[in-house]
């Protein structure tokens, strides 16, 4: 037996690595990143701002600035605090790290994997609830398992990934009130949704809203932030590693994310080619398109692992859930620049034609 087996925790050895497919020379549409690079005109200042960097020293341990531009580019209310993250992913282990071993974290099914994945690397359970055959909360029976296992912490994500759709907004609401976890809404695509929950934080003592900046064009740069009430922001600062955010990322939001309009016309952009894709996809007989708030389509075909392999072979790269339970034979597209949206669609046309 090799030294790391016998060595390593259980749950660890069992648990599968997320997973980076290589993307060398692909259209890149599997990840939800936004197409959008910096502004041409931007970089020569941007330079100019990161080569003031004092790399010498620590970062600013609160990232003071950075909160401000977060404050006023997302308009966070006053009363509100912010926890920043290496991403929100390093936010979702910091409120796992909070429960007390074998606690339990609940979310629905299918949703984004981490929430499972970093309960088991911080040894709590993890409860996943179905959501029902159109990928929406049944709220008794989430209601009921909420009082059977009486979760920790339950992650909502808002639109939800991988299925694009935003729940309803009394339906999360009642979970928020009918339970004492914290509620965490995840809003990473808030910038493509027509809801959000930033206006409710105040009003609930035990809900959380998540945001980054990795979907609207910045996922390089590795930043999340968590929006609650001071008390709870306060308490869970405590578990932040100090300096988690790095200065050459401080400074990159302080300079790239001051100007909100180009942001704000990006996300324009991909809302307009999403409802594009939407609608030509839905031309294409076999196959069902999902309805979306995010900038991503969840679309189910009759053999996904053969359209994921046949996409391959032209260089675009989607996410496949060919074999998954409650997403048998669907792909996950992320909605590109308008040139890549249609190289995907000819695809499509060709392949189902
Ligand atoms: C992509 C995604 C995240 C990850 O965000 P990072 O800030 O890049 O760690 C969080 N939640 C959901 C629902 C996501 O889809």
């Amino acid at each position: 037996m090799k030294f790391i087996d016998q060595w390593l925790r259980k749950e660890v050895q069992d648990i599968k690595a997320y997973h980076v497919p290589s993307s060398i020379n692909m259209i890149k549409l599997d990840a939800m990143e936004s197409p959008f690079l910096v502004p041409q005109d931007l970089i020569r200042p941007y330079l100019e701002c990161l080569s003031e960097a004092a790399l010498n020293r620590y970062p600013d341990a609160n990232a003071e600035e950075v909160q401000q531009t977060l404050r006023s580019l997302m308009d966070i209310p006053n009363e509100l605090d912010i926890l920043l993250g290496n991403g929100s992913d390093e936010l979702i282990q910091l409120m796992s790290l909070a429960c007390e071993t074998g606690d339990t974290v609940l979310g629905v099914e299918p949703s984004f994997v981490m929430y499972e994945m970093i309960a088991k690397f911080t040894r709590l359970n993890y409860h996943g609830v179905l959501l029902d055959e159109n990928y929406q909360i049944n709220l008794n029976t989430t209601l009921e398992e909420i009082h059977r296992v009486k979760p920790k912490i339950i992650f909502i994500a808002y639109p939800n990934n991988p299925t694009g759709n935003a729940f309803n907004r009394e339906t999360i609401l009642t979970i928020i009130k009918e339970s004492d976890a914290l509620v965490v809404v995840d809003e990473a695509y808030y910038a493509y949704c027509k809801d959000s929950f930033l206006d409710e934080v105040s009003n609930y003592p035990n809900m959380a809203l998540l945001r980054t900046v990795s979907k609207i064009g910045f996922a390089g740069l590795r930043l999340g932030l968590l929006i609650a009430n001071k008390d709870t922001v306060r308490e869970l600062d405590k578990l932040r590693l100090p300096y988690n955010i790095n200065t050459l990322t401080q400074a990159s939001a302080n300079f790239l994310l001051k100007e909100k309009s180009h942001i704000v016309a990006n996300a324009r952009i991909i809302v307009n080619e999403r409802g594009r894709l939407f609608e030509e996809l839905m031309k294409i007989s076999n196959i069902t398109v999902y309805p979306s708030q995010a900038n991503f389509l969840l679309v189910k075909v009759d053999d996904a692992a053969s359209l994921f392999a046949s996409l391959i072979e032209s260089r675009i790269l989607v996410k496949s859930f060919a074999k998954h339970p409650q997403l048998k034979n669907c792909i996950r597209v992320t909605v590109g620049n308008p040139e890549e949206n249609s190289q995907f669609l000819e695809h499509l046309k060709s392949y189902y034609g």
